[in-house]
């Protein structure tokens, strides 16, 4: 059966240097061909490479939150695109900024949103401000509200190709310590997509954004021992309720750090105790169908 809609993950670790598993990416493709990004983590570009992935077709990147492990190869995809005489805006969706985070009282500085981000880095006088002299360089950024309490779920403005493709995309922030982070859905002629981002546990708006989906791809980082960075991540027991109350169809797992490796079979025996639905740990380069 040809592909409809599937998900080729690019990265499923964590930050850590890997050999196997390179930082955040997830490429969305449709009937085959990429469209969307969501994540652009270090070695993603790389993988994009070894897969032979074309990136002609891509025009929305959604970024759950700007640690450097889901962003920073962002740069390097954008210098392919515009090398490869895109000639066309590229739409950049990810959280809004926020002025402190008194949950986070170790780290608890103010954080910029996407928008700002962009600007710093491709803007007249960002980092990469020579970006600008290519025709048609353009990033259309977008900030979505990304407060973490609450149940609000939106829905979020979509490149107007894909518009014209059928998809949709909702959003809701998530709990990530100081890091103003996203939960998405993405809905494609009734399947759908959930990414969790980096969350550190359950929230009303969470369940509700990923209710009866097709697929729920899960932060999976941590085992559940204490260990460090653990309030950052949501522990197996969580993920486990959070799939069967939102009532997914399939879990798929990633963003695994070092830590839960020797320990996944583990950690995926702990989720089963409360999900009895279809679960699939992400490996770098596979290809999962939604639906
Ligand atoms: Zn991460
Ligand atoms: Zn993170």
């Amino acid at each position: 059966m040809a592909s409809t809609f599937s998900v080729t993950v690019l990265g499923s670790g964590g930050p850590f240097a890997d050999k196997h598993r390179v930082s955040s990416g997830y490429l969305l493709s449709i009937r085959g061909k990429p469209r969307m990004l969501v994540d652009c983590g270090g070695g993603t570009f790389e993988r994009i490479g070894q897969a032979g992935l074309d990136l002609s077709g891509l025009e929305q990147v959604l970024l759950t939150h700007l640690h450097i492990d889901h962003t920073s190869d962002l740069p390097a995809v954008i210098m392919h695109l515009y090398m490869s005489d895109r000639g066309r805006a590229l739409t950049v969706t990810g959280p809004r900024g926020r002025p402190g985070n008194t949950d986070a009282p170790e780290n608890a500085a103010p954080q910029l949103g996407v928008s700002e981000f962009v600007r710093l880095l491709f803007g007249v006088e960002g980092a990469w401000r020579y970006m600008n002299t290519f025709d048609g360089f353009a990033i259309n950024a977008t900030d979505v509200a990304s407060v973490a309490s609450g149940a609000v779920v939106q829905s979020v403005h979509v490149d107007p190709a894909l518009i014209a493709e059928g998809i949709s995309i909702d959003a809701c922030g998530v709990p990530h310590g100081m890091m103003p982070t996203l939960a998405f859905r993405i809905n494609y002629r009734g399947r759908s997509v959930v990414f969790s981002g980096d969350t550190s546990g359950a929230t009303p708006a969470l369940l509700a954004l990923a209710s009866q989906c097709s697929m729920l791809v899960h932060d999976f980082a941590l085992p559940e021992r204490e260990v460090p960075s653990g309030k950052l991540h949501a522990k197996p027991s969580v993920v486990g309720w959070i799939a069967n109350e939102s009532g997914t169809k399939s879990l798929l797992l990633s963003h695994f750090m070092p830590a839960i490796e020797p320990e996944l079979d583990t950690a995926v025996d702990i989720v089963r105790r409360a999900y009895t639905g279809k679960i699939e740990l992400a490996e770098d380069l596979s290809t999962y169908e939604v639906g």
